[in-house]
Order: C-alpha cells, then structure tokens, then sequence
C-alpha cells in the first residue's frame, strides 16, 4: 500500500472537525459476514436445507413474504441470527476511536442492515441504515409505518406478527421490487443527519468497501463534494472521485490508517 497516501489520509482525518463515514458491504466482509452475492454470499450461504441458489432470485424479492411465508422467514430469520450473533471487528472500534476525538464526532451512513455500527458503539442517533435494518421489523402489508425492534430469537418456529393488525411481520429492510418496504425510520435517520451537517466546518468523508453494483453509498459519498477517502478491495472500483484511494480490505486499511495516525500525533 501507498505509503504516502496513508499518511495523506491519516493527515485529512487529524485534520477534520467531523468523520462522514460511508460504508458498503465490504465493511461487514471482515466481520465474517460474507458479501451478499455470488456462490459464497451472504444469501446463498444462508438458504435453508432444501433451497438452492437459482432459489434466490425469489427470495430477494419483495413479494416472497406474500408468496411463501414460511420460507421467506425461514430464510431471513437464519439471516437475523447470523447478524446478531456475527461480532464487529476492531476496524469500527478505530473508526469510534477517531470519532471521539472530533468536535462533531461522526455521523455513519451505510447500506449494510446488519446493525453492526450500533453493535460497535456508535450512537443510534447517528446512523443512516438507507436500506433499513434486519434488526427491525415491519408490517408486511404494510397497514402503518410503525417499525419495532426484533425481538431475539424473531422468526422461528412461530412466524412474527405484526403488533398493530396482527398480519405477517417482515424485517425492515429493501429487498427488491419492494413497494412494501416502510421507508419512515431512514428518513428519519436522513433527517438527523442533515441537521447535523449543518454544524461541522471541515469534516472528511471515509469510504469504505462500496461498490459498483450497488452504488448507493458511492453516490451519496461523492455528492457530498469533500474530502473523500475511498477504501475497496477492488482496484477497478477505486477510480473517480476521491481524494486519496487505498486498495484493501477494510479492516486492514483501517489498521494502517489507525497506525498512521498514532505518527502524525507523535510529530
Ligand atoms: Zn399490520
């Protein structure tokens, strides 16, 4: 890895008042939680005894809780368990770490549902999840935007309800083709998080593992016009706008960046 960008990055991250950080599915990869698609993805690793890959298709729809219930919750609810169970690694504990130091501390957007940024210790209050969570459910008709916390153990054997008008409960995230998704509690997260943009003065953007297939996080990363450092494993994605580009794995960059920073405080 580029020596001299490291400690570029580590010099825009000293020198901001506040952390943006923009995460895709390639900060969950180093927690153990596979990427989603592919042979080895997250879904296809999680089909249940009996379903197959071509079988996933289905399952990433909207329409699967209506279709089949039982097994799209079969599905989800092994999904559930997996992200409450998976533990965040020390590369959100550095990303905390820097935030505390910051006027403004950081505000984390993230296309991932896993929770995990939560899980690490970042305020709730300070999370965009533009995908929704996992770790929510929703009514699946749905009959009102009311969003609930899961309960451990949600999805299995008895299949969830949803605590308003009693129909099938879905976890509140996009699948899709998914006109049902209850999009109220990310925007709300959006809304905390303009108002909060309001305050800093130079904050910097961090990147990390989002790709092109999904290009949501890029796209919100790079229209915010600031400092943008991008952390992608793939050096095809690397390219555009940003500022400073280091090729790794999330957690190894962060480590890097972490020990970077260790230098520029010890100058
Ligand atoms: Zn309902």
């Amino acid at each position: 890895m580029d020596t001299t960008a490291l400690q570029h990055a580590a010099q825009l991250i000293d020198n901001a008042d506040a952390l943006i950080i923009a995460a895709g599915a390639g900060m969950s990869v180093d927690s153990g939680l596979p990427d989603f698609r592919g042979s080895r993805g997250l879904w296809t690793t999680l089909l249940p005894e009996g379903l197959h890959e071509r079988d996933l298709h289905a399952w990433t729809q909207g329409r699967c809780f209506e279709t089949d219930p039982t097994q799209a919750w079969r599905f989800y609810g092994e999904a559930l368990r997996v992200c409450e169970s998976t533990v965040p690694h020390a590369g959100h504990a550095f990303l905390l770490d820097w935030a505390d130091r910051k006027p403004h501390g950081a505000f984390v957007y993230t296309s991932n549902v896993d929770g995990h940024f939560e899980a690490a210790g970042f305020a709730p209050a300070r999370i965009v999840e533009c995908h929704g969570s996992i770790r929510h459910f929703q009514c699946a008709r749905p009959c009102s935007p009311d969003i609930w916390p899961a309960a451990h153990g949600d999805g299995a054997p008895t299949l969830p309800r949803c605590r308003r008008c009693g129909a099938l409960a879905r976890p509140n995230f996009l699948l899709f083709s998914d006109p049902a998704w209850v999009v109220a509690r990310t925007n709300a997260q959006r809304l905390r998080m303009e108002t909060w943009r309001a305050g800093p003065c130079k904050p910097v953007v961090i990147e990390i593992g989002a790709g092109l297939a999904l290009p949501g996080v890029r796209m919100f990363a790079q229209s915010l016009r600031l400092p943008l450092i991008r952390i992608n494993t793939d050096a095809t994605e690397l390219y555009g706008a940003a500022t400073i580009a280091l090729q790794g794995r999330a957690l190894d960059v962060l480590t890097r960046i972490d020990a970077a920073l260790a230098r520029v405080h010890a100058q």
